[in-house]
């Protein structure tokens, strides 16, 4: 950043102004040149005084009468009155404020006898009409003449984002305070200039006047679209040099080989391959075989059977003398991995045993909680490299944990996971390993190109043939009926054999918060819309289990409990009572939201459900309908018909599709949401993009990108995009960047 940016306000607008921006998060001169009008009122039409209508927006060419600041005894603070006239007709104008100092300011510029344009929303305050903090241009001191008030009367009215402290009117005034005097070489341009003029877009400081003061509309858009474009350029270039920085990094390849456990595995299968895991499969094996190290998104729909195409490509690894690691967000899946991966395995899971089949592995588990035995030879067991796949969670990442050769890391849902982490394993060893990360949460397209724009994606498009869809239901909260109706229905579903899922966002009762790996606080808590109720307590585990436990419907039926704060061995058992039907129906927090796969299982009860967000409930639907046994889900919720947190549920039960529903998430949150909470504040935010609106702009800039990149990996010749690069990537950036 220039001197001049970086100059703090206090210097340029004096204490107390500054004050108040602080408070908007801006502290320096280019923090206030990037705070961009909201919106643009269009100018008031000069308007006759006699013929003034209460609610209209308008401009009026008028004479100071008089002007006076007074206390106000009733309310405290002070106010100042003035009148203006047009010679017939009159206009009060009011200013209010805390002490009467502030109000003199005004006061000096209204001085009798001096003309000049009055903007602002007519209102009435005892019969007489008046503007409240109007805009206004006194004419032989903010204008030369009439005509040149006129001209600057027509233009577009900036709105900015501010607070009751700092009103609008008075951001664009200090904005215009600094930036009058910038001259181009005060404010460096990231944007190369020869794609510039290419693409006929004006300067950053030329940009920053269009949109602060702009002399019409078409100038105001002409500036949007510049610093919209630098959005996306400066992000991708971003992403690029990440990419190009993980590319000049050498791994080991895993080719593959015939007759090993890749091909042991194959032919267990129970199911054969869908035509999209065989596909991506071979996509990964040949990334396998690369000496670049792989780094690949794979996205697929819940159930979309993601699990054996990580497991096929640890294979792989195996085969050529490498190990695996699978890491998991929660401990309840990454058991649940370990489970299946040696179920699937079979006797090719007990490598060293008498039992193992000829080229047989060994899957250790490796979670925080574990017993100090159990840990003691997983441990040895990566080391040594007995075992070809560790599973664990976070523990994995940590520093002790020593593998004999890793050549491939598998993230299950990354959305869990920082970068941080991820980098860690990478870093490991000499040569970085081989990274497929995984996702069921699903991200539009182009959300992955701005958010995961590092990586290569590949999708599971098609889901196991002969899946039938869950059909969902949104159960009012209050109606008693439906609710006996509900329990009733999981009863038969229950003495069918099959599984219910209750899932509450509490554990218990009396607490402020949900206490568990859960998301639902934080979701319902940026959403805003779902606190309502504060009088009824939400739904949780504990109670749940007490009211379920009375109900006619479900007498006899063996329950058993779910959430975070569980023992990891009571998680476990919880889980098995539930897969083997012992205790046949769970209520659970959202620790199952991921990953968990009971086939068997055809019911959901969600409750609260207005509580959770889009994706969080389309995760937790996806518990259900694995299997070709019709599936039903049912989301209980006491939001009001009418509200987003309603328009959300309706979302769910309209469709199944994860990546309709991903769009329509954008699109029900608020914009600013889209790449993360962390929108308001810090220089380098994305202000204007929005990755759904401008797809197509984030594309040409990526290609744009990759070209300047390519052309120039050090950034060299563009010393101000690597500046505007460098603050895009600092860390905090970085992590939310890859957070989602
Ligand atoms: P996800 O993509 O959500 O992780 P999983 O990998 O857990 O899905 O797979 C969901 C279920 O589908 C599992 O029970 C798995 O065994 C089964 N499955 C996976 N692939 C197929 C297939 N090709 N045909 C039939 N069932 C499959
Ligand atoms: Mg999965």
């Amino acid at each position: 950043m220039s001197d001049r940016l970086a100059e703090p306000l206090k210097a340029v607008l004096g204490a107390r102004t500054a004050g108040g921006l602080s408070k908007l998060g801006l502290t320096t001169v280019g923090d206030l040149v990037r705070h961009y009008p909201r919106r643009y009122d269009s100018p008031g039409t000069m308007t006759d005084m006699g013929a003034l209508t209460v609610g209209e927006h308008v401009t009026v060419m008028a004479q100071v009468r008089e002007a006076r600041v007074r206390s106000m005894r009733s309310r405290g603070g002070a106010m100042l009155e003035a009148v203006v006239t047009d010679g017939t007709a009159s206009l009060q104008l009011t200013f209010f404020a805390k002490r009467p100092g502030v109000l003199r300011m005004h006061e000096d510029k209204l001085r009798a006898g001096r003309t000049g344009l009055f903007t602002g929303t007519v209102g009435e305050y005892r019969g007489r009409r008046q503007l409240t903090h109007p805009d206004y241009l006194i004419v032989g001191v903010d204008a030369a003449d009439e005509g040149e008030a006129m001209l600057e009367a027509s233009r577009p009215i900036p709105i900015y984002p501010a607070s009751a402290a700092v009103p609008t009117w008075r951001i664009g005034r200090s904005v215009r305070t600094v930036l009058d005097p910038l001259t181009e070489a005060d404010v460096p341009d990231p944007l190369p200039a020869a794609l510039r003029e290419e693409r006929g877009l004006p300067t950053l400081l030329e940009a920053l006047r269009l949109v602060h003061t702009p002399d019409d509309e078409s100038a105001y858009r002409r500036g949007r679209e510049r610093l919209r474009f630098e959005e996306a350029f400066v992000l991708q270039t971003a992403l690029a040099r990440r990419r190009a920085a993980h590319a000049a990094l050498t791994s080991v390849p895993r080719p593959a080989r015939s007759g090993g456990l890749l091909d042991a595995i194959d032919a267990r299968l129970p199911f054969p391959l869908t035509g999209a895991q065989v596909e991506v499969g071979r996509e990964i094996s040949a990334d396998l075989d690369r000496s670049r190290p792989m780094l690949r998104l794979l996205q697929g729909d819940v159930g979309a059977g993601k699990t054996v195409v990580a497991v096929r490509a640890m294979a792989q690894v195996i085969d050529a003398g490498g190990q695996a690691a699978l890491l998991a967000p929660t401990e309840v899946l990454a058991a649940q991995h370990a489970r299946s991966l040696r179920d699937l395995l079979g006797p090719l899971a007990d490598g060293g045993m008498l039992t193992g089949a000829e080229g047989a592995t060994r899957v250790a588990l490796l979670t925080g909680s574990l017993g100090a035995t159990a840990k003691r030879q997983a441990l040895a067991e990566a080391a040594s490299g007995a075992a070809g796949i560790v599973v664990g969670t976070h523990a994995l990442l940590s520093e002790h944990v020593q593998f004999a050769d890793l050549g491939l890391v598998v993230v299950d849902e990354q959305h869990r996971f920082g970068v941080e982490q991820r980098d860690a394993l990478r870093e490991r060893g000499d040569h970085p390993p081989h990274t497929l990360v995984m996702t069921a949460t699903p991200i539009p397209r182009t959300v992955a190109m701005t958010v995961f724009g590092d990586l290569e994606t590949s999708v599971l498009g098609e889901r196991p043939a002969g899946r039938v869809e869950v059909v969902t239901h949104v159960v009012p909260a209050d109606n008693e009926a439906w609710l006996r109706r509900t329990w009733a229905r999981a009863r038969e579903e229950i003495d069918a054999g099959r599984r219910v899922y209750v899932v509450c966002p509490r554990i218990d009762a009396d607490e402020p918060e949900p206490a568990d790996e859960g998301d639902a606080g934080a979701v319902a808590m940026l959403e805003g819309d779902t606190a309502a109720d504060a009088a009824v307590p939400l739904a949780s585990v504990a109670a749940t289990l007490e009211d379920l436990a009375g109900r006619p419907e479900l007498a006899g039926v063996r329950m058993g409990a779910m959430h975070g704060r569980l023992a990891p061995d009571d998680k476990d058992a919880a889980m098995a009572a539930f897969a083997n039907g012992e205790a046949p129906l769970l209520v659970s927090t959202t620790v199952i939201e991921v990953g968990v796969d009971v086939p068997q299982a055809t019911m959901m009860v969600v409750l609260d459900a207005e509580r959770f967000g889009i994706s969080q409930l389309h995760q937790l639907r996806g518990r259900v309908g694995r299997s070709d046994l019709p599936s039903l889900c049912l989301l209980v919720s006491r939001a009001a018909p009418g509200t987003t947190a309603h328009e959300r549920l309706d979302a769910l039960a309209a469709t199944a599709d994860g990546f309709v529903l991903a769009e329509k998430d954008l699109e029900l949150r608020r914009e600013g949401d889209v790449l993360g909470a962390s929108q308001s504040g810090g220089r380098s935010s994305l202000r204007l993009l929005r990755a759904v609106r401008d797809a197509p702009l984030i594309d040409e800039a990526r290609a744009l990108a990759v070209a300047v990149v390519d052309a120039d990996p050090s950034l060299t010749d563009h010393p101000d995009l690597d500046a505007a690069v460098a603050a895009w990537l600092d860390p905090e950036r970085e992590a939310f960047l890859e957070r989602g």
